[in-house]
């Protein structure tokens, strides 16, 4: 449901969704007057973008892909010195894990995946498929990280019922 303003009287109408750019006459003063679209908001785009499903498989466990939308990609770098920093206060570092730059490497990956998300949720696309991730040290003095994401952007079609997906 959506809530305009009459252009005429402007008072205050509620419409239903679905009836966007139709005409109907104002319940107040009987003009004709269009529906007008509603507006997407940030939040309409947030829960668009979370319900995208993100597989590295190149289909979905019993849905079926109705469309190729395209390849959606994010790069996300991580501004100089971030690695750099990182290994000066990690001098005595020997061996084994290297738990602050496996966070960096992982909000990085993070972030380029909301990108790829967001893309998705902006081509009305329901789903990403084959996703590939690839993390790349580069700049002088390797001070970068750069994430690359790539995936591609598909619209499923309805679920089958009786099935789980
Ligand atoms: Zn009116």
């Amino acid at each position: 449901m959506s809530i305009f303003r009459c252009p005429f009287c402007s008072t205050s109408i509620k419409a239903p969704d679905g009836i966007e750019g139709q005409l109907v006459d104002c319940p107040a003063c009987n003009q004709a007057i269009e529906v007008p679209q509603r507006k997407i908001t940030e939040a309409d785009r947030a829960i668009a973008a979370s319900k995208i499903i993100v597989t590295t498989t190149g289909f979905i466990e019993n849905r079926q892909t109705e469309k190729y939308v395209g390849i959606v990609s994010a790069e996300v770098v991580y501004g100089a010195n971030v690695l750099r920093d990182f290994m000066a206060t990690t001098r005595d570092f020997v061996g084994g894990r290297v738990p602050q730059y496996e966070t960096v490497v992982r909000d990085a990956r993070q972030e380029a995946i909301q990108i790829l998300r967001e893309k998705a949720a902006r081509l009305e696309a329901d789903a990403l498929l084959g996703l590939s991730v690839d993390c790349e040290v580069l700049g002088q003095q390797n001070g970068m990280l750069m994430i690359t994401a790539l995936a591609t952007a598909v619209k499923l079609t309805e679920k089958i019922p009786n099935q789980s997906a």
